[in-house]
């Protein structure tokens, strides 16, 4: 495959752009694999992409019902962040943070990864402690963040009101180098380099079943005849339940709709990505200028990837106290995506009780920041049985009560 570069793109524009090759191939599935991958969103295409780049292992098939990210991964509004405050949760977070750093040169393909600065507002005194506390919990992880005065906030986003009358802002979690990168070309970049690697990604593939024999797993039925595989990772977000009972196990997962919307594009107005927890609703500028406005989970479990009005109403409502300029934008889109919770609100990456069958799910609303430190743990798992990154994450912690508790901590996980 051709490399990508600013001399490749000048060469094209000569020739009216009739050089350019497919991406990806779409080729027709094997017979075997040595490992098959459910689920061709940003996870699952990582942890191909990984298990083909640390340790050789290419005889791989990523199968998609859909179109490959076309999940949660072509959904999300792509903050990026490593502030958790449990030390586990830092660990994976960041290196999937400092993978997104050097993205673009690794995978040959712009991801457009903007640092640009991430904000969580302190609204109540609560938060204000909460947020210290993070704070020099990420100090000693080698985390680089800071609580912010109230003024330094204004500094740093000209368009807010620290005033508002029932949540004024009272300081801030700050992280310089999260930021945002572009959701899709995340997708298609770790795609377009498993297929360079001669793995084959098989989107409108859906698996029906999984067949294990004696308890080793032996391989998929899929809506394009049965499949062998030595090994095979779940990696399908908001599904993750119902593939895990087809392979004949439960999970600890609830599945639940989260909803986003984006204005009409403005001129540029805010330079850094701004989270206001106690209200609910966060906001980034996009590079067309619209703005990325992100709200809550639906309050019931539910498979719709829709958006609803009360969403919107709720989630602007909640943004116009403190982004007065909010009531006079105009709202272009809104849609939803299937996102898998856990209690605690961390990931599960974990050996199934099938042999040869692994999991890797519960990234329910933040998992977008995680994509490259995931794959990276998850292809280690899955290549040598163990990974330190994914250690603390296993199925067994809900069974020995060991919580990786960030549903306190955060409040909210975008
Ligand atoms: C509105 C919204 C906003 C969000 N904002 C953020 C954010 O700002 N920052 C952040 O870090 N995270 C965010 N997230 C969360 C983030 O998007 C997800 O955690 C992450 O994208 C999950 O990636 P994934 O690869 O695990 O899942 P997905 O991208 O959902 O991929 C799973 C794939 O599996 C496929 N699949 C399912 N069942 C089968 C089957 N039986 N056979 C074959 N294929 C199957 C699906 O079609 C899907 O494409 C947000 C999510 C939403 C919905």
């Amino acid at each position: 495959m051709k490399r990508y570069s600013a001399f490749a793109i000048a060469r094209e524009a000569a020739r009216y752009h009739t050089g350019w090759e497919r991406a990806w191939a779409s080729p027709k599935p094997k017979k075997k694999y040595d490992v098959i991958i459910v689920g061709a969103g940003g996870h699952g295409l990582a942890t191909a992409y990984y298990l083909g780049k640390n340790f050789g292992i290419t005889n791989v098939a990523v199968l998609e019902k859909g179109w490959l990210g076309g999940g949660n991964t072509g959904r999300n509004t792509t903050i990026i962040r490593s502030n958790y405050l449990q030390d586990p949760s830092a660990a994976i977070y960041e290196k999937a943070r400092s993978l997104y750093e050097t993205m673009s040169q690794d995978l040959n393909y712009n991801v457009m990864f903007s640092p640009r600065g991430v904000i969580m507002l302190a609204q109540t005194e609560h938060e204000v402690r909460g947020y210290q506390r993070t704070a020099h919990a990420n100090a000693l992880q080698g985390v680089k963040t800071e609580f912010i005065s109230p003024q330094k906030v204004k500094e740093l986003v000209p368009i807010i009101n620290l005033d508002g009358p029932r949540y004024p802002v009272l300081g801030g979690l700050w992280q310089e180098r999260g930021g945002t990168a572009r959701h899709d070309a995340v997708a298609w970049g770790y795609a377009r380099a498993c297929s360079q690697m001669g793995m084959d990604i098989i989107q409108k593939c859906e698996v029906t079943g999984v067949r294990n024999e004696g308890g080793k797993v032996v391989g998929v039925e899929t809506n394009q005849g049965p499949i062998d595989c030595d090994k095979l990772g779940m990696v399908v977000a908001g599904h993750a339940g119902v593939l895990a009972e087809k392979a004949g196990f439960r999970l600890p997962i609830e599945s639940l709709a989260l909803q986003a919307l984006v204005s009409e594009p403005i001129k540029p107005c805010m330079d850094v990505v701004v989270m206001a927890n106690t209200v609910h609703g966060y906001m980034s500028q996009s590079d067309k200028g619209e703005m990325v406005i992100g709200g809550g989970t639906d309050g019931f479990n539910n498979y719709t990837q829709r958006g609803s009005y009360h969403h919107i109403e709720e989630t602007v409502r909640a943004l116009v106290e403190t982004f007065p300029m909010v009531s006079r934008l105009k709202m272009l889109r809104q849609w939803g995506g299937i996102v898998d919770m856990t209690g605690d609100r961390s990931p599960i990456l974990s050996k199934a009780p099938i042999d040869g069958i692994f999991v890797n799910c519960g990234w329910g609303t933040g998992g977008f920041k995680a994509i490259p430190g995931s794959g990276w743990a998850m292809a280690e798992l899955m290549a040598k049985g163990h990974s330190p990154l994914a250690e603390d994450f296993g199925l067994n912690r809900f069974t020995e009560g060991r919580f990786i508790d960030e549903s306190v901590a955060a409040g909210v996980a975008h």
